[in-house]
């Protein structure tokens, strides 16, 4: 690893760190880099980073048991139930950000016991209604769902994640119209809990958006890393 990439990461650190409000993380979204480059984030102190996918996410988790031990790992893509009791047993796991419906929830809940530790999770809601996004579509399902996970779980409803309308002209505006209405659930969800929820929204394209409706993670990979 080069001291210029160093020296390129910690400025992007730094600028990205300065435009986040107090209560607002970064989530440095790391899928198809590489082991070091990870290694020299966390070396540069960042230490939550996502994946999309299992397989992806176990190997590096192992690779950088050791050498990372206060890293905390994120999975952000979709989930496929085979995959769960891969997934449970990741070390240092901190919270899946996609768990999109019922059936999933429900998988989870059962294969619980592989679970060494507590783990967090965001629920995915839909709030672009594209078809190709996944997620819970009404607040009916949302909230049965935030209800069907025991006290006693090892499994704990931090809050909700969104995707905003992406690559359309009028992505701004769009991004802003499922940020505010994730904000919206997550105060509704929240008083109906009788718990402070978070929310998990912005990417490279519409993070400064994210960050004016006050989002507790913002999940950044392409602009971190070029
Ligand atoms: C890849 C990915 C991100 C990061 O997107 P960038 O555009 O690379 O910043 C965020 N969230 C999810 C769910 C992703 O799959």
């Amino acid at each position: 690893m080069t001291p210029e990439k160093k020296a390129i990461f910690a400025q992007k650190l730094q600028a990205i760190q300065n435009q986040l409000p107090a209560d607002t993380k970064l989530l440095l979204v790391s899928k198809t880099r590489s082991i070091e480059e990870i290694q020299l984030y966390y070396d540069l102190g960042q230490r939550d980073f996502g994946e999309n996918r299992v397989q992806e996410l176990s190997e590096k988790a192992e690779a950088l048991k050791v050498s990372c031990p206060e890293i905390r790992w994120h999975m952000i893509g979709h989930l496929q139930s085979n995959k769960l009791n891969q997934l449970f047993s990741i070390p240092h796991l901190f919270a899946i950000h996609s768990v999109d419906d019922q059936d999933l929830l429900n998988k989870m809940l059962k294969s619980e016991q592989r679970l060494g530790h507590e783990v967090g999770i965001f629920l995915q809601f839909n709030t672009s209604k594209e078809e190709q996004k996944s997620g819970f579509e009404d607040y009916e399902t949302l909230k049965s769902a935030a209800q069907s996970v025991p006290s006693n779980s090892k499994i704990k409803v931090l809050g909700l994640m969104t995707m905003g309308t992406l690559r359309t002209e009028a992505f701004e505006a769009e991004a802003k119209r499922c940020f505010e209405e994730l904000n919206h659930l997550k105060i509704r969800l929240g008083l109906e809990l009788g718990r402070k929820l978070e929310t998990s929204m912005g990417m490279s394209q519409d993070f400064r958006i994210a960050i004016e409706e006050r989002s507790n993670w913002i999940r950044l990979g392409t602009m971190m890393f070029q």
